[in-house]
């Protein structure tokens, strides 16, 4: 057993027996482990078991069993995305795709980091729709999921009206659309948006305004892509998905 001093981001707890808890965490410099915390109501750790709370933690962990919190300091909570439905959807959402890609005991201080950006500029209050889409793109490759949404397949040209094809798993320019009966048909600035969030820096979000038009091609297209390659089905998306309906009905 070793004991650290790191951030810790609590992705999920359950109950377990009376009163004590299971708490997973995802550590900044060791990835994800699981907790055991006795007597967890009356703890003093109960103050930092919420999903979605940051802190800096002082564990000891083991590989072979359950881990141990000792004490915690510097505590960051999302005031914000708790008081809104919406926001805590897709933030839980987020937290539930890092949570999917990363196997346990493995570090991953970038996704740690780009997770704790994405949730606090979602605090802040920027567009928390934009901001999954953002998540969703750069850790695809996480999954294994190489996609190059910067040039055709074909010739390389880039900065073009481009659509995407399944049977390439890539983008086709103008001149070779005709490679692909079947190609998507896609709206080329849809996949313009798509491949900025690649790569883009979080500076340049405070900057982007998307319609809501754009954003439901974005959805759908983005959808399409996780069906395909990744295959994957959360709880917390089909949420954000009858989220959507309801909200319809709403308006
Ligand atoms: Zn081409």
């Amino acid at each position: 057993m070793q004991t650290k001093e790191t951030y810790g981001l609590v992705l999920y707890n359950r109950n377990y027996r009376e009163d004590d808890k299971l708490v997973k965490l995802f550590t900044e410099t060791d990835g994800k482990y699981m907790f055991f915390v006795r007597h967890a109501s009356k703890s003093k750790l109960a103050a930092v078991l919420q999903p979605l709370t940051i802190a800096k933690f002082i564990l000891k962990l083991n590989d072979e069993g359950l881990s141990f919190i000792e004490d915690y300091k510097e505590v960051e909570t999302f005031k914000a995305i708790n008081a809104d439905l919406f926001k805590l959807s897709y933030a839980s959402y987020v937290t539930a795709l890092a949570d999917a890609a990363l196997s346990d005991h493995v570090a991953d201080a970038p996704l740690f980091a780009f997770l704790q950006k994405t949730l606090s500029l979602m605090e802040e209050g920027l567009d928390y729709a934009i901001l999954t889409n953002i998540f969703e793109i750069q850790i695809l490759e996480r999954f294994g999921v190489r996609l190059n949404f910067h040039e055709c397949i074909f010739c390389h040209r880039v900065g073009l009206p481009f659509d995407f094809s399944h049977r390439y798993s890539g983008l086709l320019c103008p001149e070779h659309y005709h490679k692909d009966n079947h190609r998507s048909h896609l709206d080329p600035n849809m996949l313009y948006l798509v491949d900025r969030f690649q790569a883009i820096h979080f500076d340049d979000l405070r900057t982007i305004s998307i319609k809501p038009e754009m954003k439901q091609k974005l959805r759908l297209f983005i959808d399409d892509l996780y069906q395909t390659y990744v295959g994957l089905h959360l709880k917390s998306k089909q949420f954000i998905d009858d989220l959507g309906t309801w909200g319809d009905i709403m308006t």
